[in-house]
């Protein structure tokens, strides 16, 4: 929405200056293209939940409780009001709400 409107007006004002070229800045393409995330640290498929190795390290949560790769977990959370409509995390997972959080990762070879 923002992004089209800063384009949009770029496009008018480069209509106005007289200047035809069709220069797209960069700054106003949107990045929000979804990359393959596999190499950003997250665990494999079928690690035992709660090992060392159910870890995402993008989100510094259980890759086993971590919604954000996981959206399917969302409404299991939903379900045990441990869910935080305004930042759309677990509440337990909620650092913004709630600062004191840590979420430790398990120590290997448990
Ligand atoms: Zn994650
Ligand atoms: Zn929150």
């Amino acid at each position: 929405m923002f992004a089209r409107s800063i384009l949009f007006l770029s496009l008018a004002l480069g209509t106005i200056s007289g200047c035809s070229k069709e220069e797209a800045p960069s700054k106003a393409a949107p990045t929000s293209e979804k990359k393959e995330s596999a190499e950003k640290g997250h665990a494999p498929t079928g690690v035992k939940p709660g090992s060392h190795e159910d870890w995402c390290s993008e989100h510094e949560v259980p890759e086993s409780q971590c919604t954000r790769c996981n959206p399917d977990l969302i409404p299991a959370f939903k379900a045990t009001n441990d869910w935080c409509p305004e930042h759309g995390l677990p509440e337990s997972q909620c650092k913004i709400c709630n600062p004191e959080i840590v979420i430790k990762r398990p120590p290997k070879g448990s």
